[in-house]
């Protein structure tokens, strides 16, 4: 038989080293718990990186994918199909954007919000093309998005990058302001910053980018790849904030784990027109039908609600364990997007001891964690991560 470390010694030799992962293979899930090849079982905190928003194998996606697969799986975009027109209609109709383009993944959605802009700023802004952006930002892996997204270690191999993207600190309305030039065409923005360490804004400062934006004709694209569909206690970020994108991209928890992306356009943001933008994959038969259900379960099941409380109840949990460890500086999140962070760099041990332990964790930064768990988490999972968690910390720190 072959043993998930013959799997991973495979990988080692035939797979492109990119990627450091955590010593597990994966073969089957359901709700918030997985099973590695051998059988071993552990709950889930990882949630396929943030996309989980139903848990593993919901009945409801595996049933419209099931039905899907056997009907039709892919067209092209040179004909209509009814899931994709659906899906559109459902997004278009419970946020405030007003039309809606679908790709494949989190990067593709940042490159077609992108897009928009530089069209924006040919047709509007006198050719305006320069977006700024936050420093500790993610907005993506493709060339462009490398770009955009604020953290040198992503960028280093990759030069030259492409031109028209300036970073400035996150959280600070003044140095927006600073960088604005008549070359700016749009800010982009996730509401909440994920891989960059789950960074919450202040209260009011993303309403202050959305009257400078105002007063300066710039765009504000907000980038709810991590944030949209439920994860943050609202169906889409902005709306924890009270503040409206005229672009937004989505990925992550709109497929529930099938990948597919989008980004959105509001009013006068609707700039791309025949020929500007296309895809063989984006808005296919299957990922949407499997979105679809995904939308309409968050929707009849209130999981943003669900999230609300969940959110809150996680964090007050973690704030009581952080006041039994001293290894433990800050617990911050918001919904089910929570980041603990501990005075040393323990991460990578943290993450080890509770795989041993039976619960999967993300090393946000080498001295924090990550907790981004299926949205549909239980409070029993819930209690039960976070006691594991303990003792992990307790085994590491002392
Ligand atoms: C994950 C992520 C992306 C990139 O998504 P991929 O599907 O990995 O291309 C972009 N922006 C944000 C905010 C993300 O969290």
């Amino acid at each position: 038989m072959t043993t998930s470390r013959d799997w991973q010694q495979i990988e080692s030799e035939y797979y492109m080293q990119t990627v450091r992962r955590v010593p597990v293979t994966l073969a089957r899930g359901k709700d918030s718990t997985v099973w590695d090849d051998q059988g071993r079982e552990y709950l889930d905190f990882v949630g396929g990186w943030a996309t989980a928003t139903l848990g593993h194998s919901h009945p409801a996606m595996v049933q419209a994918i099931t039905e899907q697969a056997g009907a039709l799986i892919q067209t092209s975009n040179a004909f209509y199909t009814i899931p994709q027109i659906e899906l559109a209609q459902l997004l278009i109709d419970n946020s405030c954007m007003d039309r809606v383009f679908f790709c494949n993944s989190g990067a593709e959605a940042v490159e077609g919000a992108i897009k928009v802009a530089r069209r924006y700023g040919a047709l509007h802004r006198d050719g305006a093309y320069e977006i700024i952006t936050a420093l500790d930002s993610f907005h993506g892996r493709t060339m462009t998005t490398v770009a955009a997204t604020g953290q040198p270690h992503y960028q280093e191999a990759l030069r030259p990058l492409t031109p028209g993207f300036l970073h400035v600190p996150f959280n600070d309305i003044e140095a927006i302001r600073d960088a604005t030039t008549e070359r700016t065409v749009a800010v982009m923005l996730e509401p909440v910053q994920g891989e960059g360490g789950v960074n919450v804004p202040a209260p009011g400062y993303l309403a202050a980018v959305r009257a400078w934006c105002d007063e300066h004709n710039l765009l504000l694209i907000l980038d709810e790849v991590q944030t949209g569909v439920g994860r943050l206690g609202h169906l889409f970020g902005y709306q924890a904030f009270g503040v409206e994108p005229d672009v937004m991209a989505l990925a992550k928890g709109l497929g529930g784990g099938v990948p597919i992306g989008a980004f959105l356009t509001r009013g006068r943001a609707d700039a791309l027109t025949y020929g500007d933008h296309g895809s063989t994959y984006g808005g296919n038969v299957l990922t949407t039908a499997a979105a679809l259900a995904v939308i309409r379960t968050v929707l009849s099941e209130d999981i943003p609600g669900r999230v609300r409380a969940a959110g809150e109840r996680m964090i007050n949990a973690l704030r009581a364990v952080a006041d039994r460890h001293a290894a433990i500086v800050d617990v911050r999140g918001m919904g089910l997007l929570i980041a603990v962070q501990f005075t040393e760099e323990i991460a990578a041990d943290l993450l080890a001891a509770c795989l041993e332990r039976g619960l999967l964790v993300n090393r946000v930064r080498p001295n924090a964690l990550r907790l981004m768990p299926p949205l549909t988490l239980s409070n029993a999972d819930m209690d039960r991560g976070i006691a594991i968690l303990e003792d992990a910390i307790a085994a590491v720190a002392g």
